[in-house]
């Protein structure tokens, strides 16, 4: 057994809640909001990233121009498709001081690190008002990302002139893309490991592009945008109760649907034909782990609330690569990762509570959509 106490006192405690900007207009006007709000976020992430390549070049051989190089080959594919969220970024760059092609290594690392970034990350799982005491339909998620970029965590609530407002958690200099919209359909992403990636719209640019969809086909039509250059498992619900997950790689997907009003996901291909193209299947266990605890643990419970759900957030099993993650002691740094915020949407209030950094350690505050 683990020594709770212990755990909760060793983990960054955060006196504050995370700041939240509200911003509207073009997407390069809520870009450079965003930006000038947040500068010291953006560039932190950004010498965040610069230092992870120093200290990992003898494994990737990857430096910051080249790094850059790759990132570039990205970009034509996303601006053709997607040339207001490249604005969006263009924006953030101009109000946050830094290059463009900085926050465009930021925003496709997974992919510039051809996923040599060994993180398992996060752990999303939802349930409808079958399954809760109110009625209610809640999304909880908890983003397992390095620790270093913990800080950066901040909160969005946008009213772009062209799409339904949302709401949505991000970090440093990445596009927001884990939250909910005005349509009442909320994402989590989580990340998973095809072996058919290519150069194409970066998974980050899609998912942006997701939480602007009017309906749940939208939703999935923008997760399966051709050209896509990876895949990530967008779990998708709307305010109405309906649960999938859209399992997406450069050239496959599975929408999976969530039978008696729960769904859990990690980072693991769960639909057998997505299974066939994952890499280093036999490494990845702890998700494995993850998604069968939180099954469980949600069985187990009759009618959830969002106490329930924070008390599967905040689960130490498998420990420190649990649901709530601690693991941040391996001394290769592409292997250390850690719950750096949880989050609970309530789709029905409209509302989304976050705890930044470890759910074990810090307590949720509410914001909402106006
Ligand atoms: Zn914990």
């Amino acid at each position: 057994m683990i020594d709770e106490e212990r755990v909760v006192l060793e983990s960054v405690r955060y006196a504050a809640p995370p700041p939240m900007i509200k911003v509207k207009g073009s997407h390069r006007e809520i870009g450079q909001q965003i930006g000038e709000a947040f500068a010291e976020q953006i560039q932190r992430s950004v010498q965040n990233a610069r230092a992870l390549l120093d200290q990992t070049y003898d494994t990737l051989e990857l430096t910051w121009e080249g790094a850059e190089i790759q990132a570039r080959k990205y970009i034509p594919f996303a601006q053709e498709r997607y040339p207001q969220y490249v604005d969006e970024l263009v924006g953030m760059a101009e109000g946050a001081g830094v290059g463009f092609e900085d926050l465009a290594v930021v925003n496709a690392m997974e992919a510039v690190t051809m996923d040599a970034l060994h993180l398992t990350k996060c752990t999303s799982l939802a349930v409808n008002g079958d399954c809760t005491a109110d009625g209610h339909v809640l999304v909880a998620h908890n983003e397992d990302w390095l620790p270093e970029d913990e800080r950066g965590v901040y909160i969005v609530q946008a009213a772009p002139d062209d799409e339904p407002p949302w709401l949505a958690m991000t970090y440093g200099g990445l596009l927001p893309n884990i939250g909910f919209n005005a349509c009442g359909i909320a994402q989590c992403c989580d990340s998973v490991y095809p072996n058919d990636s290519r150069i194409g719209i970066p998974r980050v640019i899609v998912s942006r592009a997701v939480l602007s969809a009017r309906t749940l086909s939208d939703a999935m039509r923008s997760a399966l945008v051709s050209k896509r250059a990876a895949g990530y498992n967008h779990l998708l619900v709307h305010e109405t109760g309906e649960l999938y997950s859209v399992e997406v790689s450069a050239r496959r997907f599975a929408i999976l649907y969530g039978e008696e009003g729960s769904i859990v996901h990690t980072n693991h291909y769960l639909d057998a034909k997505m299974q066939a193209i994952e890499d280093d299947s036999d490494e990845l266990i702890s998700t494995r782990l993850r998604y069968f605890r939180a099954r469980r643990l949600l069985k187990r419970t009759e009618l959830h609330s969002i106490k329930s759900l924070q008390q599967i957030q905040r689960d130490h099993l498998n420990y420190p690569n649990s649901i709530c993650n601690h693991s941040m002691t391996h001394v290769d740094p592409l292997d250390r990762e850690k719950t750096i915020c949880a989050l609970i949407m309530d789709l029905t209030a409209r509302a989304m509570h976050v705890a930044w950094g470890n759910p074990c350690a810090n307590q949720y505050h509410t914001y909402y959509l106006d």
